[in-house]
Order: structure tokens, then C-alpha cells, then sequence
């Protein structure tokens, strides 16, 4: 008989990792000259780390060993340092992840041009137009100029990486590897990609972005199962070669724009999730929730650097503020925290930051025996990796984008995180690859959801059925929205800074602040709709006076006031089977302003009609995470101080209330295990928050 491997995954206690940025050049003889292994892993020793990620291969595309199929970094000058390295690492029980950057390859660039990506014009990433353009920030964020990118529909780079991943294999001992840059930085139209898609589809490629034209929608299809399938092909080669290996594919591409083709599937090809992000602690917490639905297994990762505010600083350092928040922010979505530094060109890494980063995990670590059960929220958000473009206002265009791009979904998904966060409600994001949790969930939101799958759109046409409540707003299926409310799409208002006037109905949900004297501002149209008699109407669309888009004429000169009131409707309540709906003509929760938070949260405590999972009189810097446990009875409540300027305010003395049925026989404070007064009304218990400065977090113990 067989036993079954019940060995723990080495990932599943590891919250503690560092990866070094090494993507050194050879134009210098000194580059990489002072590389010290042994100073290295001490560092690693200094930081508490237990996972370190070493760099095998760097976007320079030179190798870390001695390659056959690649080449040696010139400046080890043949001396298998990363595998010294390595050694070291294994020896003293810490779990090795190797680094290997896929599609970014200067090496490979130069050496078969065959292989490199081209733009719709013909030209590669380090093309001379690329070189000498101004605006090099752009550039950089695209790939441009100074990387060589390399197009995964190129086979012979195919059979390149299959030789590069059996050296890789045969040299080093490692548990993990992580494939860096698994996207599209480009609409690549090399030769490779037009046979391609010529033998796919018996097409030629199109040359125009439109989202109107099904044309281009099957190329950008074909985009996203090509690197689908490339993902597939890299991660399956490795688990050939060695089938015990945990593979990360790079995924900070789940909440950038299409043009970067990722979808589920890049994540459903790793181990367990996880990417490196820049954007800030509010991106943060809503990246680590979407990381933490879709990741295969627990713990996902969140990486940043120790550079502020990103890699592109090389030697300004967050403060220990900074990292220690980042880390606790991770940590209350239990997940592993990733600290990126960058090394300096000659081979050396500051000694100061690893003592900092051994201070910030020396304290964070304390906490991590605790981290348990499942995250608990009433409220998804459904993030759609289908409807990262702005379909309504993008006119067609030549397929050549340069620089970043933003679109509508993250804009307004992040625009009601941030609500839920600023107002203390515990959510979750789902996103197509997990949607069978939506059951799990009382209401899910959908802002900006231009494109939905079908199979999408039946779950969330199942989960209100079934009795689930939906918040709907802005561009979203037609179809959906037939079946959900009997209503059809007419098109968007022509002005673009407009109002939502409540009626009598929806009043109680625009506060004291509007009414239809002053109704609610909303910078952008909004979609006009043909209404389904049922319906309830809590609002309509107010117009400006004049149209402020013409400049010759304006009724206040600074702004558009309201003017026009039209039977519009622009809040809408709806009965769908056993669910309810509300649709918003515009996602007005992208707002920043907290007027507008407060309708939208009004709304949807409306929609939910039960007792909020969490309130709190904390300030709206406070965020909230809850996770139950039940084997254990109990749960635990994650207080997080999120504030983007530093040094940070401590947010002290506030009352927090978590909603049980259970009879709370204990609330302790963690890691002192100090236990604490609490109340019990029959909906929550309750209890005092003396101090917080980063992070807090609290146990609350039931009888079953
Ligand atoms: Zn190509």
C-alpha cells in the first residue's frame, strides 16, 4: 500500500520571503565583480528570511550558471556563485525559489532576432524608433527601448526555455521557481503570431483596436489563450522535468489592461498566486483579496520593494513604517510577504536594510502561529479579467499602445473597496476562475463590467435567483440587465458631468447633503435606459443647464449646475426570483469623494437588509478583516492602520463590533494572548480598541 505525502508544502508556514532584483548588464567589468555569497546569505540570515527567490536568469538574459543552451553572466568569470549561494541557503533549511524571467530576454534578443516581438509597424522593443523617443517613462512601462522581449508564439525560443529549465533543474537544488513576465507587454504581429493566427482562423491579424468589431475581439481572444497556453507550456515542461517544483507565474497583470492578455489561467498554471505591486497600500487591499480568492493554495504572496516608491528608485528606501505595513496588510489577508531590494551593480546588498527588514519580520512574525481559518465577508466584489478596457470610449485606433492605460473596472472596482474599507464592511473578490464562491457571498458588486462570458453572466444570473443580492452600475452586459430587470440600454447621456436626483423613494439613501434641489454630481455620463414598469426608481438623471462640452455658452462659469430634470431613471431597485438588484446608470462609486461613498454604502446596506459583519467607531483609516475558524471556534479580527502619508497618526480608543449568533466565551488580544473585556447584545459582541498604531488583532472565542 502507498502512503499518501502528508508532508506540509514548504510555502504553507513560509510568510517570511526576499527576492534581489539582479537584472545587472555585462557593459562593465565591474558589474557583479563583488558578488559574496556568503555576505548574501548572511543578509538573509539578518532578515529572518525563510523563502529566499535567487536570481538564476535576469532580463538581460544572461544565466547565473554556467549555461549551454545561454551564457554565463561575464562578470561571475565562470564561478558558480549563485550556486554557492544556493548551498548556503539549502543547508541552513531555508526554502530556495529560483528566479527565471521569461519573455524579457536582451540575450536572446540579440542572438536570434527571429524570436523578438514586433509592433504593427515591424518594429522590435529596442528598435530605433523606440530608442529615440522622449518620453522614456512610457517607454519603460511598456518595455520598450532598453528590454529585448522575446514572443512566446516563437518555437525555437520554445525549445530554447525547454533546455534552459533542464540545465536550470540538473545545477540547482530549489523547491519553488517563479516565472517572471508572463504577459504581452506588446500586440505582438511578429511572422510567428501571423501564421499563427493565419492556421487558427485562416485570418490575418487586425491592425485596429475597436471593440466593436468582432475582428479584433477574436484577436484579442486568441492573445489571451496564446499566452494561456504559453503559461501552460512553461509550467508543464518544469513539472515534467521535476514534478515536486511549486511554480509562481509573475500575476501583478490580474488588475492591469488588456493589452497585457492575462487572464485566469496564468494563475490556474501557478502553485499559489502572487505578483510585485507599486500602486500603494489602498491597491494593496484589494489586490491581496483578489490574490487571496483566486490563489490555488494558501498563502498567497504580495511582493514590493524595499525601494520607494518602486524599483525605478534605486536607492531611496521605504521607511520601517512603510515595509512594516505592508507586511502587517498582507498579513491580515493571511498571506506571505514578498520584500524586493534591488542589488547594486557591482554585486553588493546594503547590510542597513536587512537589519531593518529583520527588525519588521521579528515583530510581524509573532502573529503567524495564529493564522487560521477562512476569510469572512458578506460582500464580493466580482472582478472581471474579461473587461479590462474602456469599450464606450475608446474610438478605434492603430494597434500601438504606448505608456499605461487606465479602465473603467479597476477604476470603479477600487473606487468601492475603498467604500467598504474607509466604512469598516469586511469584502472578498471573486473573480471567473472562483466564481462558484459567489454562493457563498450575500451580495456581489459589479461596476464597470463591460464584458462578461457567458458562463459569467449565468452564475450571477443564478446567484440572484437563488436569492443573492447584486449592486450592478455603469457599462455593464445588456443582457444581463434584460433578464435581471426587463430593462434595454439607449444609449449615454451626450454630457459628461451630470446628476442623479433622488425621488421620493430613494431619498433616505442621499443623506442630508442631496436631494433634488441638489442632486448628487457625477463627473461622466450616464447610461439611458428604457425601464421595466416594476421597477423601482430611487433616482433619476438630472442634466446641467448647458452642455459642457461647448464652451460658448454656461449658466455658472466655474461649473455646470443642474438644470435639466428628465424622467430618467438612474437608480433603479429591481426583484429578480428570490435576489434583489439595484443598477446605477453610472458607477458613481469611483468617486473619491466621501459624500458619494456614503450613498453607495447606504445602498448597498439597503440591498443587504441585515446587520453589518463588522461596525466600528474607528476612523475610516481603520481597516477590518475577519476570519473564522470553526474547528477551532473561533474568530480572529485584523485591525490595519492604512494611510498613504508617513510618518503614520496611531488610531486609538474606538469601539469595534463583530456580528455572532454564537455565545462568546472570551476576546483576547493576540500575540499577548491578554484577554479583554467584551459585550454581547444577541447581534455582536463588542469591544474596546485601546491603541493601534500599525496592526492589531484580536480573538474572539465561541461556544459551538
Ligand atoms: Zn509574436
Amino acid at each position: 500500500m502507498r502512503l499518501k505525502n502528508t508532508i506540509p508544502k514548504w510555502y504553507k508556514n513560509s510568510y517570511r520571503r526576499n527576492l534581489v532584483d539582479m537584472h545587472i548588464s555585462a557593459c562593465n567589468p565591474e558589474f557583479l565583480a563583488e558578488f559574496d555569497p556568503q555576505e548574501y546569505f548572511q543578509c538573509l540570515k539578518t532578515a529572518r528570511i525563510q523563502s529566499p527567490m535567487i536570481y538564476t536568469h535576469s532580463h538581460v538574459g544572461y544565466c547565473n550558471w554556467a549555461s549551454e543552451s545561454g551564457e554565463m553572466h561575464p562578470g561571475f568569470h565562470g564561478k558558480d556563485k549563485i550556486g554557492e549561494l544556493i548551498d548556503l541557503c539549502n543547508a541552513d533549511k531555508m526554502d530556495v525559489i529560483a528566479y527565471y524571467s521569461l519573455i524579457y530576454n536582451n540575450w536572446v534578443y540579440d542572438k536570434y532576432p527571429l524570436w523578438r516581438m514586433l509592433d504593427v509597424d515591424g518594429n522590435p522593443s529596442r528598435s530605433e524608433v523606440y530608442m529615440n523617443m522622449e518620453d522614456k517613462d512610457a517607454l519603460m512601462m511598456s518595455g520598450l527601448g532598453r528590454y529585448g522581449l522575446i514572443c512566446p508564439n516563437s518555437y525555437g525560443y520554445r525549445d530554447f526555455l525547454k533546455q534552459q529549465f533542464s540545465e536550470l533543474c540538473s545545477v540547482y537544488s530549489f523547491k519553488g521557481l517563479f516565472l517572471d513576465m508572463t504577459f504581452w507587454p506588446m500586440i505582438c504581429y511578429c511572422d510567428n503570431c501571423r501564421n499563427r493566427y493565419r492556421e487558427e482562423t485562416g485570418l490575418e491579424l487586425p491592425e485596429t483596436i475597436d471593440w466593436t468589431d468582432p475582428d479584433w475581439i477574436r484577436f484579442q481572444e486568441a492573445r489571451e489563450i496564446w499566452l494561456s497556453e504559453f503559461a501552460a507550456f512553461a509550467s508543464g515542461e518544469l513539472k515534467r522535468i521535476k514534478p515536486d517544483i511549486d511554480i509562481e507565474h509573475q500575476f501583478s497583470t490580474a488588475t492591469h489592461p488588456w493589452t497585457f492578455g492575462v487572464r485566469a489561467a496564468i494563475s490556474e498554471n501557478s502553485d499559489y498566486t502572487g505578483g510585485d505591486l507599486y500602486g500603494g497600500f489602498e491597491q494593496q487591499s484589494f489586490i491581496c483579496k483578489l490574490y487571496y480568492g483566486i490563489t490555488k493554495n494558501q498563502p498567497f504572496e504580495y511582493m514590493t520593494s524595499r525601494c520607494d516608491p518602486s524599483l525605478f528608485d534605486h536607492t531611496t528606501t521605504k521607511s520601517v513604517e512603510m515595509l512594516k505595513l505592508h507586511a502587517y496588510l498582507t498579513y491580515a489577508h493571511h498571506g506571505a510577504f514578498l520584500a524586493i531590494d534591488a542589488i547594486d551593480p557591482r554585486g553588493t546588498l546594503n547590510r542597513n536594510f536587512y537589519e531593518t527588514l529583520g527588525n519588521v519580520f521579528s515583530e510581524t512574525s509573532i502573529f503567524e502561529k495564529y493564522y487560521s481559518g477562512f476569510m469572512k465577508s458578506d460582500i464580493a466584489i466580482y472582478f472581471s479579467l474579461a473587461s479590462k478596457m474602456d469599450i464606450e470610449n475608446g474610438s478605434p485606433k492603430r494597434a500601438k499602445i504606448i505608456g499605461t492605460q487606465k479602465y473603467p473596472h479597476i477604476e470603479s472596482s477600487l473606487g468601492a473597496a475603498t467604500a467598504f474599507r474607509k466604512m469598516h464592511i469586511p469584502y472578498s473578490v471573486v473573480t471567473d476562475n472562483n466564481i462558484a464562491k459567489i454562493s457563498s457571498y450575500d451580495l456581489i458588486v459589479l461596476s464597470n463590467a463591460a464584458v462578461l462570458q457567458d458562463e459569467e453572466a449565468a452564475a450571477i444570473l443564478n446567484f440572484v435567483r437563488c436569492g443573492g443580492k447584486l449592486y450592478i452600475s455603469g457599462t455593464a452586459s445588456e443582457k444581463l440587465c434584460r433578464e435581471l430587470m426587463g430593462i434595454s440600454f439607449e444609449g449615454v447621456t451626450r454630457e459628461e458631468v451630470t446628476y442623479m436626483s433622488p425621488t421620493d423613494a430613494g431619498q433616505e439613501y442621499f443623506g442630508k447633503m442631496y436631494d433634488r434641489n441638489s442632486p448628487m454630481t457625477v463627473f461622466g455620463s450616464q447610461h439611458v435606459i428604457r425601464n421595466h414598469d416594476d421597477n423601482q426608481v430611487l433616482a433619476t438623471i438630472t442634466l446641467p443647464y448647458t452642455d459642457p462640452a461647448d464652451l460658448s455658452v454656461f449658466a455658472s462659469i466655474h461649473s455646470n449646475p443642474p438644470g435639466i430634470y428628465t424622467q430618467n431613471p438612474a437608480i433603479i431597485l429591481a426583484s429578480y426570483g428570490k435576489g434583489k438588484v439595484i443598477w446605477a446608470s453610472a458607477a458613481f462609486e469611483e468617486s473619491n469623494q466621501f459624500e458619494h461613498k456614503k450613498v453607495f454604502v447606504s445602498l448597498i446596506q439597503m440591498l443587504l437588509d441585515k446587520p453589518m459583519l463588522v461596525t466600528s467607531s474607528a476612523p475610516t483609516q481603520v481597516e477590518f478583516t475577519v476570519f473564522l475558524d470553526e474547528d477551532k471556534s473561533v474568530m480572529q479580527i485584523h485591525c490595519v492602520n492604512i494611510q498613504e502619508q508617513f510618518p503614520m497618526i496611531p488610531m486609538n480608543c474606538y469601539e469595534a463590533a463583530v456580528r455572532t449568533d454564537k455565545t462568546v466565551t472570551s476576546v483576547k488580544c493576540l500575540p499577548e494572548q491578554k484577554e479583554i473585556e467584551f459585550t454581547q447584545d444577541g447581534t455582536y459582541v463588542s469591544f474596546a480598541v485601546d491603541s493601534l498604531d500599525i496592526f492589531r488583532m484580536f480573538e474572539v472565542k465561541y461556544n459551538v
